[in-house]
């Protein structure tokens, strides 16, 4: 890079099947810096080759992310500037990158981002859910108990869901979200960007009908709505009665159960009532 300019940190976005989407800034920048740090460098020189970029390629990834990030500072600190770049669209999103991103503005260099493909956004924004909120979570856990447990704490949450998943996992992921947040819409997007991309929206027990899925995907599933929060509370008030029964208060009923079902208070309390009124 020319001498007058400052070293940094750029964090570039890469196709994330179609090659024409990568940015001419991004190519501009994978050009300029001194060196690129890749999280594989021989998936990254593909790329690089199919675009003549001769740039010098580290490695950067997971398995020895401390000491990559230590000599890339070290890089920052002779006045070189790094591009870091993933297999695919950013880096950072389920991708390496976050360690060394702390500790680069630790030692107070600039990090600038080149924007691209993000194979999240492109599947909510065609997903058909609600776009105004959403929870990006990335991989659930690889063992089903750890996905369970995680799903669970996602279970009462109003937002649009988006889970990165492999293809060999994706049946049992389908299987366990049914399980865990009934049916609800979803949507898995398939191989976007590349040539046999495809969506098929339905329902979580619909997708569950789809087998020998192959490709890249991402699952979408609809947030917690009003009408499912009220049904679950509903289904709640034969224990609140039992409670009743015993000799317990009717707060003190509700906020037991609420307690006890990580349910909210005012509104146990609330289809309580809404209940007592049309007995
Ligand atoms: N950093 C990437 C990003 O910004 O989207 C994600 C990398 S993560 C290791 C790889 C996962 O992203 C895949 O398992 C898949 O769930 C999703 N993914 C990546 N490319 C995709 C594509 N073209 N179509 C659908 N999903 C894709």
């Amino acid at each position: 890079m020319s001498p007058n300019k400052k070293a940094a940190l750029f964090l570039v976005a890469t196709p994330i099947g179609n090659l024409s989407e990568i940015s001419p800034r991004a190519l501009e920048v994978l050009e300029e810096v001194d060196v690129i740090a890749c999280e594989d460098t021989r998936t990254s020189q593909k790329l690089l080759s199919h675009f003549k970029i001769a740039t010098k390629t580290i490695s950067y990834h997971n398995f020895n992310e401390k000491e990559s990030a230590k000599g890339i500072i070290k890089l920052l600190e002779e006045g070189e500037s790094v591009a870091l770049i993933s297999d695919a669209g950013y880096p950072l999103i389920s991708d390496p990158g976050y360690l060394l991103v702390n500790e680069v503005i630790e030692k107070g260099f600039d990090i600038i981002t080149i924007s691209g493909p993000n194979a999240a956004l492109n599947a909510l924004v065609a997903s058909g859910l609600p776009t105004n909120h959403y929870l990006f979570y990335g991989f659930l856990n690889a063992k089903s108990s750890q996905a369970r447990k995680q799903l669970e704490e996602l279970k009462d949450l109003p937002y649009t869901m988006i889970f990165y998943e492999a293809p060999h996992r994706i049946e049992k992921t389908l299987a366990l979200a049914l399980e865990v947040f009934g049916d609800r819409k979803a949507c898995l997007a398939r191989e976007l960007t590349k040539l046999h991309e495809q969506y098929y929206r339905g329902t979580l027990s619909e997708l569950c009908l789809l087998h020998d899925l192959k490709g890249e995907m991402v699952l979408l599933i609809e947030g917690c709505t009003k009408e499912e929060e009220d049904a679950s509370e509903e289904e709640l008030l034969p224990e609140v009665n039992e409670l009743l029964e015993k000799g317990l208060r009717a707060k003190d009923a509700v906020n037991e159960v609420a307690k006890k079902h990580k349910v909210s208070k005012n509104g146990l309390y609330n289809a309580y009532l809404k209940d007592k009124e049309g007995h």
